[in-house]
């Protein structure tokens, strides 16, 4: 079976931890993103399990062998780069071939698996064309080509698409998505894109510091971030997140003191075992319903910023005591600079972050 595990994965510079004690395992079929910022060590952990880089401590298990040690040709792997080379002197054709020529098959058969691919692909037509001939996308296109052509146990891709402009990376995450769906192979993919990490993941594996923080379905991560870095790394715009202060649980609600009044906002029963102090509530700017009186618990705040975004408008918001709030609305729902504006957070969407950062919930 094509799978990735990893155990325990720990990887040092010297002093310098860039992959602290990850676990992650990659089913048959399955593509999960490696997500984080800049540093976090993403492209670290894709090297080790290519066998490019070494682990300091931990195995990595491709197809139930471990691998620990093994040199990158003997792990059956094909790895897309952002930087993909194509040899300028050969053909489409024959650039797709390259990897078939160190295994001992004829010309017959080499010709069949090109068009094999190239059909997957949509590169027939131009088999014989130079790489100066085609376009970006296309280079593209064949270099994820001869990546599947021998068949490896898995895929790791390195931000393949960062080269790309945005509509072509657009149609090419969905084809890219499209082939590898077919292919049953484990397929990890390295960005900090995180567009391309929910359109084509199965499951987001979301780093920071050289830890993964969670991972989950594009479903999950977004609808139930573990903590509060993981709700400000998902979603645009960005969650909102208030620091307030937890008073005490009661009725499905928990009482909160935020820009100095106590709002009681639904919560899930675990924040009842929280004791009094200081905890960060989380809504998305998606997630509130915008009233025209000042009512309870409703989160106030003046307009002082309104973007359009086509079919929704941005507002930004300033609370009484200058918290900064992002609300999004339909366009037709007018707004003025300067109105107030009386919010009422969604229950099904309202977080609470301890202060240690996680989510605490049911
Ligand atoms: P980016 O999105 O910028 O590519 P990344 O998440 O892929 O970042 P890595 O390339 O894995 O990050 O790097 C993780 C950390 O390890 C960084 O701080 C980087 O400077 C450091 N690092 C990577 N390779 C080495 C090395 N060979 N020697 C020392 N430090 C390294």
């Amino acid at each position: 079976m094509s799978t990735i595990e990893l155990r325990g994965i720990t990887k040092t510079f010297g002093a310098f931890v860039a992959v602290q004690d990850a676990d992650l395992s990659v089913a048959a079929g399955e593509v999960v993103c490696l997500l984080g910022p800049s540093g976090c060590g993403k492209t670290t952990t894709l090297r080790i399990i290519a066998g490019l880089e070494r682990a300091t401590a931990g195995d990595i298990v491709i197809a139930g062998r471990r691998m620990n040690g093994l040199p990158p040709q003997e792990r059956n792997i094909a790895m897309v780069f952002q930087f993909y080379a194509l040899y300028p002197a050969l053909t489409v054709g024959e650039n797709i071939a390259m990897p078939l020529h160190h295994q001992s098959i004829g010309k017959a058969e080499i010709a069949a698996q090109v068009g094999k691919v190239a059909d997957i692909l949509h590169l027939r037509d131009i088999l014989d064309r130079m790489p100066g001939q085609i376009s970006e996308g296309e280079k593209q296109r064949v270099a994820v080509a001869r990546a599947i052509v021998r068949d490896p146990n898995c895929f790791l891709f390195d931000e393949p698409l960062s080269r790309l402009d945005v509509e072509l990376r657009h149609t090419m995450r969905s084809q890219i998505k499209a082939v590898l769906s077919n292919l049953s192979r484990a397929t990890v993919i390295v960005t900090h894109d995180q567009l391309e990490a929910l359109s084509m993941a199965d499951r987001i594996a979301i780093m920071r510091d050289g830890r993964i923080e969670q991972v989950g379905s594009p479903h999950e991560v977004f609808a139930r971030p573990a903590n509060v870095f993981v709700a400000s790394f998902i979603g645009t715009p960005q969650m909102n997140l208030i620091e307030a202060e937890f008073k005490g649980y009661g009725d499905g609600k928990a009482t909160v003191t935020f820009d100095r009044q106590d709002v009681n906002l639904p919560a899930a029963p675990a924040v009842a075992a929280l004791a009094p102090g200081r905890v960060t509530v989380g809504v998305r700017p998606r997630a509130f319903t915008v009233v025209a009186e000042d009512a309870a618990d409703t989160i106030d705040a003046v307009t002082e910023l309104i973007e359009p975004m086509g079919a929704e408008t941005l507002i930004h918001a300033r609370t009484r005591t200058g918290g900064d709030i992002r609300v999004v609305i339909p366009r037709d729902k007018k707004v003025k600079i300067g109105e107030p504006l009386h919010l009422i957070p969604d229950p099904m969407q309202t977080h609470i972050f301890a202060a240690d950062g996680k989510a605490v919930r049911a």
